[in-house]
C-alpha cells in the first residue's frame, strides 16, 4: 500500500471482498483497474445462477461497462420508448414518451465475471467472521487472512452486517413481488406486439404489474431471441405467508422462493389470480413456465464503514424494486469507493468520506422506495 500525501491518493491496497455477485464484481473490477489488489470470496460453488430477472440498466451501469472496456452496453441491452398504463380490460389508458434501457441479471453477471481474473475469484469460500480493526476475515475452512480493507458485498442477508450491526433487521413491507421471465419465441404474436418497445403497467386496487423486454440469457437482443420479464406486486389477499414461502422441500424461506422451488398449489393459485389482470398480462403469467416470489423488504444501516470493514450494495441498503436501483446502487458504491481512495491521502479518511456520502444516498433511496411502494399498493 502507498499513501501519496502530495497527490492525495491511496494506491496498491490489498482488499478482501466477501460476495462475488454484482456488488463484489463491480468493486473488484474497479479496484483492480485502479492499481489495487482485490480478492473475491464467493460462498456459492461455481457460477451464480440467475433468478432469471430483468434489471434496469441505469446510466452508471452502462458507463461502467464502457469505461472499463467490458462490453458495448448496446450489445446486452433492450430499450423501451414509451411507458404505458393499461386499463383492466387491456386498453391503453395513458402513454408517456420515455426511453428506458434494460438488461438481464444473467447477461450482466456474465460480462462482469469474465472481466475479473479467475485466480482472484475464489468460489465455494464463505467468510464467517470479520475483525474490522485489522481488516481480517475468517474463512469457513478456519483460516484467517488480513488485508488493508475488507468489503462485505454479501447481499440482503449479509452475515457480516449482522455481526457489525446486530440490531439492524430487514423490515418486511407486507407485500411480495411475483416474478417471471418467458422467451418471446413461445408467446402469441399479439402479446409480443403489445409489449414491444414499451414499459407496460397495470395498476389495480392493491396490486401493480409491469413488463419489459430483456435480452436472452447470453445477451441476445434481436427480436425473436429476447425474453419478456414481468414483476407483479401483490398483497397476500387473505393468503398465508408461511404457505407461500414454504418451498418444494418443505423449508420455510424468509426472503424468496427461487425459480423451480414454488409448490404446485401456490403456483396454481397465483395463476388463477392472474384473471384479475388485463388479458395480456394474464396470458404472460400463464405462459411463464416458472414463477418465483420475493418478499419486499426495507433495510438501512446507520453507517457503511466500521474501522477497515465496509458494507456495500444490498448488504448495506435494500431499497424496494420500484426504485429500479439495486444494481445501479451497487455499481455506484463501488465507483465511489475507488474515487474516494483516489482523492484522499489516507485510507481512513477515504473510507470515512465514502461512508458519509453513500450512507446518505442509501438512506434517501430506501425512503423513496417505501413511499413509492406504499402508495402503489395502497398501504398508507
Ligand atoms: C444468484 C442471484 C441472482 C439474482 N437475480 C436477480 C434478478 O434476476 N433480478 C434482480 O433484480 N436482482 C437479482 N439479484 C439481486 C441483485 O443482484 C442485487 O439486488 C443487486 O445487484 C445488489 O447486489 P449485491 O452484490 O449487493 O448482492 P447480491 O446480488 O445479493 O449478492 C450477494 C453475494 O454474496 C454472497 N455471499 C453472501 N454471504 C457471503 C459470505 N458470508 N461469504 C461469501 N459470500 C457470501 C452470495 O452468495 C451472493 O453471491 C440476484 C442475486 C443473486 C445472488
Amino acid at each position: 500500500m502507498s499513501q501519496d500525501q502530495s497527490h492525495q491518493s491511496v494506491s496498491g491496497l490489498d482488499v478482501l471482498i466477501s460476495g462475488g455477485s454484482m456488488g463484489g464484481l463491480f468493486t473488484g473490477i474497479s479496484l483492480a483497474r485502479s492499481g489495487h489488489y482485490p480478492t473475491i470470496y464467493e460462498r456459492s460453488a461455481g457460477a451464480l445462477k440467475s433468478r432469471g430477472g430483468g434489471i434496469v440498466a441505469q446510466q452508471n451501469i452502462r458507463r461502467f461497462l464502457s469505461d472499463h472496456g467490458i462490453v458495448d452496453p448496446e450489445a446486452i441491452t433492450t430499450r423501451s420508448h414509451e411507458r404505458r398504463f393499461l386499463t383492466e380490460s387491456g386498453d391503453v389508458e395513458r402513454a408517456v414518451s420515455e426511453t428506458m434501457v434494460f438488461t438481464s441479471w444473467d447477461a450482466l453477471y456474465r460480462q462482469l465475471r469474465d472481466a475479473f481474473p479467475d485466480e482472484r475469484y475464489r468460489t465455494g469460500t464463505a467468510v464467517t467472521g470479520v475483525t474490522p480493526e485489522t481488516a481480517t476475515v475468517t474463512i469457513d475452512d478456519g483460516t484467517e487472512r488480513t488485508a488493508d480493507v475488507v468489503v462485505a458485498a454479501e447481499g440482503g442477508q449479509s452475515t457480516t452486517r449482522a455481526q457489525l450491526h446486530p440490531s439492524v433487521e430487514p423490515e418486511f413491507a407486507s407485500y411480495v413481488a411475483w416474478r417471471g421471465v418467458v422467451d418471446e419465441a413461445g408467446l402469441p404474436a399479439a402479446c409480443v406486439e403489445t409489449f414491444d418497445e414499451t414499459f407496460t403497467f397495470y395498476q389495480g386496487a392493491d396490486q401493480l404489474v409491469l413488463a419489459y423486454f430483456i435480452p436472452g440469457p447470453d445477451g441476445e437482443t434481436a427480436p425473436g431471441s429476447r425474453r419478456l420479464n414481468w414483476v407483479w406486486y401483490d398483497t397476500f389477499d387473505g393468503r398465508d405467508r408461511r404457505a407461500i414461502f414454504t418451498d418444494t422441500s418443505d423449508t420455510e424461506r424468509r426472503f424468496s422462493v427461487p425459480p423451480g422451488r414454488l409448490r404446485d398449489p401456490i403456483r396454481h393459485r397465483q395463476r388463477e389470480r392472474a384473471a384479475t389482470l388485463p388479458p395480456v398480462f394474464e396470458t404472460l403469467v400463464n405462459e411463464t413456465p416458472d414463477l418465483f416470489v420475493q418478499a419486499i423488504y426495507d433495510l438501512t444501516v446507520p453507517k457503511m464503514v466500521t474501522d477497515r470493514a465496509c458494507l456495500l450494495g444490498d448488504g448495506a441498503f435494500v431499497a424496494r424494486p420500484h426504485t429500479a436501483a439495486g444494481t445501479a446502487k451497487a455499481a455506484g458504491d463501488a465507483t465511489a469507493l475507488v474515487d474516494a481512495l483516489a482523492s484522499h491521502g489516507s485510507v481512513d479518511d477515504a473510507l470515512a468520506a465514502w461512508s458519509r456520502t453513500r450512507t446518505e444516498y442509501g438512506t434517501t433511496l430506501v425512503a423513496r422506495g417505501k413511499q413509492m411502494g406504499d402508495v402503489r399498493l395502497n398501504l398508507d
